[in-house]
């Protein structure tokens, strides 16, 4: 069973068709890649399999489930967008906290929750602490835990939200370019410490870029998308040997 699966969305703004009935099936622990041009749906079609915007048609199941009407905490899935969203006043500690307690908030206190965090007994704070701890340990961030995120480097910053995503150990990521702020150099660097990253924890990756180069190094699979379609779905070998067809060809950057 698929772990995300993606049957049949379409999704219409206005007039236009944004996405075309996508299909797209994601394996447990697989890290798939949806690469295409900027304004292609990426996004869209993320936000979608996210909770975070409504489709036209079509369903989204996890683990077999349909998820409509499914509020995104309810789906258990982490998003990680490009722009980190830390919150500056809170430590780096605190920062990758904030998941573990919204979700010993009532129902009715709503997201996103920027004012003071609900105190806990003892245990759950040494609980959260040491969950905040082993994340952090993961991404060699133990000792910037206690800075704020003004005080910290572009990259930095992207852990402490990779952080913030793992530390509920939700059910699948889903990446939204997440390294498109950063430096050329970073950039290439991040990309070895996502793929190391998915491979200790073998959860379900869906990541989302426009860059090729990104995708053929980071996944198991890549879908190759293209004004709301996807035109080819394979390891990232064969797309590069056997695109499907020119469009994925030229954009992929092996023309023949
Ligand atoms: P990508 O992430 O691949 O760059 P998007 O999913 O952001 O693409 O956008 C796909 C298309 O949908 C674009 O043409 C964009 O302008 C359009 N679009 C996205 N969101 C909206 C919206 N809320 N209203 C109208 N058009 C939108
Ligand atoms: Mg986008």
């Amino acid at each position: 069973m698929a772990a995300i699966d993606i049957e049949g969305i379409t999704r219409q703004f206005g007039q236009t068709e944004v996405l075309k009935r996508i299909d797209l099936a994601i394996g447990d622990g697989e890290f798939m890649t949806l690469v295409g041009p900027s304004g292609c749906g990426k996004s869209t079609l993320l936000r979608i399999v996210a909770g975070l915007e409504q489709q036209t048609g079509g369903a989204v199941r996890i683990d077999g489930q349909p998820v409509d009407g499914l509020r995104p905490r309810d789906r258990d899935l982490a998003m990680v967008f490009q722009s980190y969203a830390l919150y500056p006043h809170l430590t780096v500690a605190e920062n990758i906290a904030v998941p573990l307690r919204m979700r010993r908030l009532a129902s009715h206190q709503r997201w996103p929750l920027i004012g003071p965090l609900m105190p806990g007994t003892r245990r759950q704070t040494r609980d959260i602490a040491a969950q905040v701890m082993a994340t952090a340990a993961m991404l060699g961030i133990e000792h910037l835990l206690s800075r704020r995120p003004g005080q910290l480097s572009g990259g930095q910053r992207q852990r402490v939200a990779l952080g913030r995503a793992m530390v509920r150990k939700p059910r699948a990521f889903l990446m939204d370019e997440p390294l498109s702020n950063l430096d050329a150099k970073l950039r290439v660097h991040m990309r070895t410490e996502i793929a190391q990253l998915h491979r200790r924890l073998g959860t379900t990756f869906l990541y989302v870029t426009h860059d090729q180069a990104e995708a053929m190094t980071m996944s198991d699979r890549i879908a190759v998308m293209m004004d709301g379609a996807i035109l080819q779905v394979d390891s990232p070998d064969r797309v590069y040997d056997d695109p499907a067809c020119i469009r994925v060809a030229e954009f992929i950057g092996s023309p023949r």
